[in-house]
């Protein structure tokens, strides 16, 4: 079994990066999932249908079938979770299952409000008329989207939420792979949808001489070889895609909004040499301050001492956003700067 597990490399973190430390721990956590995953469950199936590969005197057509199923579902269901991850950490909002999208579409398809009833409230529902209802059903059509790893780059090209990045090109390049498209279009869709292959009976395949579907006692991968080749190839790419989702949320890689594809963004991180206190604003506060005419001194809201700049860090657009709210810590200070440089 070691023979398929793999080690995944952890970036340093940056220093010149903000990094988001509660994202940081529970994306990290989903990872290690992942990680286990490949390296425990799809590993061990694998290693299983390996040994039976290498004895087949000894064992039926059913166990050997049972693993290969096992394997091949559980590679390409690797890559949905990754995806998930992704969706996750993009904020991108794509359902990860359409009985989500089911119960969404019931909640909105209703009026709900809120009723007094004695002492308490309560929530009481009713119809929309029949076009309204059609209305609501049309924005939901482009609201609820299911995420499918498929299609997931003609799903955020569609959303208009994120520009579109070298690493989610790269990600897709891997994705749609020919050993992982084989595995996927061909193999996965048999197991799910024709025949597992712990059956002896199979649906059998269309070639040029009987252009149609039939049944087949002939196994569809009795070339076990060629299908042992498959799945290590899809290990090998399929490694490659965990590292890139782990790199891209190790790095805090976030793609801009749409509208400011390419735009950086930058912090200014401040430190207080008195107390733990350590804080951001964004750069272009800082930079405002400074075209004011002098160095602005920004205190210490704990101490009140004079806060120190550490570094300035460049950072994800998201993360930018947020740090605009951080001005009201420091909302005292900036209008006796502006005070003072105004008169
Ligand atoms: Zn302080």
């Amino acid at each position: 079994m070691e023979k398929y597990r793999r080690s995944f490399s952890s970036l340093k973190p940056s220093k010149t990066r903000m990094i988001n430390p509660v994202e940081f721990g529970i994306f990290s956590c989903a990872f290690e999932e992942i990680v286990r995953f490949f390296n425990d469950d799809i590993s061990i199936g694998l290693a299983h249908f390996m040994t039976m590969h290498n004895h087949l005197e000894d064992y039926s057509q059913r166990a050997v079938g049972f693993y290969l199923d096992n394997t091949i579902l559980k590679v390409v269901s690797c890559w949905d979770y990754s995806f998930q991850v992704l969706n996750q950490f993009w904020g991108l909002d794509f359902l990860s299952s359409a009985r989500s999208r089911e119960i969404l579409s019931d909640i909105y398809q209703k009026r709900w409000k809120v009723v007094e009833t004695g002492d308490s409230f309560t929530l009481a529902c009713s119809d929309y008329s029949e076009k309204q209802l059609a209305e609501i059903n049309e924005k939901l059509k482009q609201a609820l989207v299911v995420l499918h790893a498929d299609n997931f780059k003609k799903q955020v090209k569609r959303s208009k939420k994120i520009a579109l990045t070298p690493e989610l090109d790269r990600l897709m390049e891997l994705f749609n792979s020919q050993p992982c498209k084989e595995l996927r279009t061909q193999w996965r869709n048999h197991v799910t949808h024709g025949a597992s292959m712990t059956f002896g009976l199979h649906i059998s395949g269309i070639n040029s001489t009987l252009p149609t579907e039939g049944l087949s006692f002939t196994h569809p991968a009795k070339r076990r070889d060629d299908m042992l080749c498959l799945l290590q190839q899809n290990m090998d790419v399929l490694q490659k895609g965990i590292q890139l989702v782990h790199d891209i949320v190790w790095d805090n890689i976030v793609p801009n909004s749409r509208q400011n594809s390419g735009k950086m963004f930058y912090g200014v991180q401040l430190d207080c040499p008195n107390c733990d206190f350590k804080d951001c604003l964004t750069q272009d506060v800082f930079d405002l301050l400074h075209a004011k005419g002098r160095v602005p001194r920004f205190d210490c809201p704990k101490c009140r001492s004079p806060l120190t700049v550490l570094q300035h860090l460049e950072m994800a657009e998201r993360d930018y956003n947020w740090l605009l709210f951080n001005v009201e810590k420091f909302e005292g200070h900036l209008q006796n700067y502006l005070k003072d440089s105004s008169s």
